[in-house]
Parts: structure tokens; C-alpha cells; sequence
């Protein structure tokens, strides 16, 4: 199995190095024929509007489309969720996304002085202990569809990572802490798509 990071943008580096060290093989996935050699793939967090352009200028953004409507599995972190996601509010109405994800994410949306911080989150699929998460101008889940299994609540209820079968997303990022209990879990999902 080898999972992929998409290489445009981002703290993609972080993601490599978690999957390493919790024994998964990982590429840097830039191009269309080295989306081909993997099995899944992590869209890191960066800057959504900027990660999508260049996914369009790398000839990625149908392929991946094309993929994922086949099975493929995506894991997207902080700004990989929202380019995965099918409504994006407070973005340019130009902002180029994958819209494979059916929710309505917020960008930026805990506001300058809290937007970054550092909290324990209980997520029940992981169990204990709780999953200390890092939000950095992080967006929030505002809407689910039918389809999406929110997997993690802050205190006043928001959504801030779901699953709809093999695409997962959370709104902080694992990639840096050294808590490799969500890559595993995505690498359970891409086990089970092959
Ligand atoms: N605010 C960024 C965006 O909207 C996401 C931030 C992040 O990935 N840490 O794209």
C-alpha cells in the first residue's frame, strides 16, 4: 500500500514524515502519473484557493474528481477539507474545488483572535485518550449531508471532522502533532478500498 500527498502547496512534508513513522510507504504526488502509483491520497493544509489553482494548472483537479467517484480514498486536512468539500462559504465564488465532499465548510471561521489553537478533542472512533488537535485560521463544518458521519465535536457542537465512506476530513491537523491515530485510521480506509 502506498499512500500519496498532494505536493502543490501546504505542510505536505508533515504529512510524509506521520506516515513514515507509523510504517506506511508515502509519495509526493505532483503529477498525474504519480497519482497513478498510489492507492489513496492526503490533501495537506495550506491555502485552499491556491492549493485548487494549481491542482486545475496540473491537470489533477478531473483526474482526482474522476477517481475519487470511483472509490478513491481522500483524506483532507484544514484547507484539504475544503477542497474537498461541495459548499464553501466566505470564498471567492471562484475558488476551484473537487465538491466531492457534500458539506458546507466555513473558511477561516473562528475570526482573528482565536484563529489558531490547540484542544483536546474526543473522537469517538479513536477512543481514548482524546486527540489533542491543532486549529491554525481553521474552517468549521456548517452543514452535512445525509451521507457524512461527523466524527468530532467542539464543546458548542461544531463539526469539526466527518467521514463519508472513504473520504475523510478534519478542519484541524494530526500531520503535526505526533498522535498518528487519524492517519491510521485513513490507512485502514485505503486497506479496505484495495
Ligand atoms: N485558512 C486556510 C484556507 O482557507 C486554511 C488554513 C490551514 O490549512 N491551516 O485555505
Amino acid at each position: 500500500m502506498v499512500i500519496g500527498v498532494l505536493a502543490l502547496q501546504g505542510d505536505f512534508r508533515e504529512h510524509g514524515q506521520m506516515l513514515r513513522r507509523i510504517g506506511i510507504d508515502a509519495i509526493e504526488v505532483r503529477l498525474p502519473a504519480d497519482l497513478a502509483r498510489v492507492d489513496g491520497l492526503i490533501i495537506p493544509g495550506g491555502e485552499s484557493t491556491t492549493i485548487g489553482k494549481l491542482l486545475v494548472r496540473f491537470e489533477l483537479m478531473d483526474l482526482l474528481r474522476q477517481r475519487i467517484a470511483d472509490g478513491f480514498p481522500v483524506y483532507g486536512t484544514c484547507a484539504g477539507a475544503i477542497v474537498l468539500s461541495n459548499q464553501v462559504l466566505d470564498a471567492a465564488a471562484d475558488q476551484p474545488v473537487l465538491g466531492v465532499l457534500d458539506v458546507a465548510i466555513r473558511r477561516n471561521a473562528f475570526g482573528r483572535q482565536v484563529d489558531s489553537f490547540e484542544v483536546d478533542l474526543p473522537v469517538p472512533i479513536l477512543g481514548d485518550p482524546p486527540f489533542h488537535a491543532v486549529f491554525i485560521r481553521a474552517p468549521i463544518i456548517e452543514r452535512i449531508g445525509r451521507g457524512v458521519e461527523p466524527l468530532a465535536r467542539l464543546d458548542d457542537g461544531t463539526i469539526v471532522a466527518v467521514q463519508q465512506g472513504h473520504l475523510l476530513a478534519t478542519a484541524f491537523h494530526p500531520e503535526l502533532t505526533t498522535d498518528g491515530r487519524f492517519h491510521q485510521h485513513f490507512a485502514a480506509i485505503v486497506e479496505r478500498s484495495r
